[in-house]
């Protein structure tokens, strides 16, 4: 199973105003515990500014953009180095990935940032991605990581999103302050109730960004891409394990859709700049579920970058399929009909084998 984990700064103080040791390292030993248990493992984690906070010990500062940009930026390193700290004690390898909006809203980078992570995961490592706070200006950030776990998901395929916060779920009302409030155990219909909506509005908690709705917006994104959402309580004992093991805990958002149909759409929707044609060959081969090789593309027409979805027909034309080109049309024209081993030479670098990935490929 595909994993992605957020940690949010209650969590990852233990709802002190510093990082809690004791918290990290039985986080830690649950991530690594369902690295070995064969699961990928991607952690979204907040805490740089309060990390930052720590170091400066607490000064005052003005509330403005550079002093949390400054925060992040002293944060971030420390973040890092207790992860890779604690994740050594298990002999689990880290990596770093800092995202912003737009690095998922144009499609290369989307498509970059996906190849890094398949590539990060397939050596069997733990990325660890958190906003690009420092450089993340108004206009181009996600703003909190509830959402950017979602959008996180979304670019993984992930069968499974983990929200862990200091509450043990969604309740129908504030239980601080309501006493017949119940804790919203699953939720199916296809739209999330608007009554959950109001139930989530404005229990935000202390240090972190997001409160209950930002956690609403991250589950509804990402059960629409497929993916399975739960919110749950990060110090409760084993919970990871538990949630992984398939537990009815916490809340838990159900896909409103399967992860393929959902790839189909995201794929089908935004309409195709370019067209490849394909020989015998590989015509039949795509149809057997194969990913699309160079030396099968006898044509390219229009002009495409990476990234961009491409028709793809047959001999005679017609269109047999629907892809996310690896390359862009001038990279094509040049290693058509050639082996994969060759692009490197005849391009100066490659980003991989497949002009489309099987993964990113819908037959038509
Ligand atoms: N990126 C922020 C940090 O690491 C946290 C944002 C959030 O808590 O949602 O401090």
């Amino acid at each position: 199973m595909r994993l992605v984990v957020k940690l949010g700064t209650s969590t990852l103080t233990a709802g002190t105003n510093r990082l809690s040791p004791p918290r990290l390292v039985d986080l830690a030993r649950q991530l690594c515990a369902l690295r070995e248990a064969g699961h990928e493992v991607i952690l979204v984690t907040s805490g740089a500014m309060a990390s930052g906070r720590e170091a400066l010990d607490y000064p005052e500062l003005p509330k403005d953009v550079p002093a949390k940009q400054m925060l992040a930026a002293i944060g971030q390193p420390r973040l890092m180095a207790l992860y890779q700290q604690l994740f050594g004690l298990y002999g689990v390898g880290v990596a770093q990935i800092l995202l912003t909006r737009a690095d998922l809203a144009n499609r290369r980078r989307y498509l970059n940032a996906r190849n890094t992570l398949a590539a990060l995961l397939a050596q069997r490592l733990i990325p660890i991605v958190n906003e690009n706070d420092t450089v993340a200006t108004e206009e181009i950030r996600v703003g909190d990581n509830d959402n950017l776990s979602a959008l996180v998901a979304n670019l993984v395929d992930a069968d499974t999103l983990i929200l862990l916060t200091d509450q043990p779920g969604l309740f129908t009302a504030d239980p601080r302050r309501d006493s017949s409030a119940r804790l919203v155990t699953d939720v199916t219909d296809s739209d999330i109730p608007a009554s959950l909506w109001e139930a989530a509005g404005g229990t935000a908690t202390g240090l972190g960004t997001g409160g209950m709705i930002t956690k609403l917006q991250a589950a509804d994104l990402a059960r629409r891409s497929g993916t399975m959402v739960v919110i749950a309580r990060g110090g409760d004992p084993d919970i990871l394990t538990h949630i992984a093991a398939g537990e009815k805990i916490g809340t838990r958002f159900h896909p409103a859709v399967t992860a393929i149909e959902s790839r189909k759409r995201y794929i089908l929707a935004g309409g195709a700049s370019g067209c490849l044609t394909v020989d015998e060959g590989a015509a039949r081969a795509l149809s057997r579920g194969s990913s699309l090789l160079p030396v099968g593309v006898a044509g390219v027409e229009g002009d495409f970058e990476r990234g961009d979805t491409v028709r793809v027909a047959d001999p005679s034309g017609r269109e047999i399929a629907r892809g996310i080109a690896n390359y862009s049309a001038a990279d094509l024209s040049r290693i058509a009909r050639r082996r994969s081993d060759e692009i490197d030479s005849l391009l100066g670098y490659n980003y991989g084998d497949e002009v489309i990935h099987r993964n990113d490929l819908v037959l038509l």
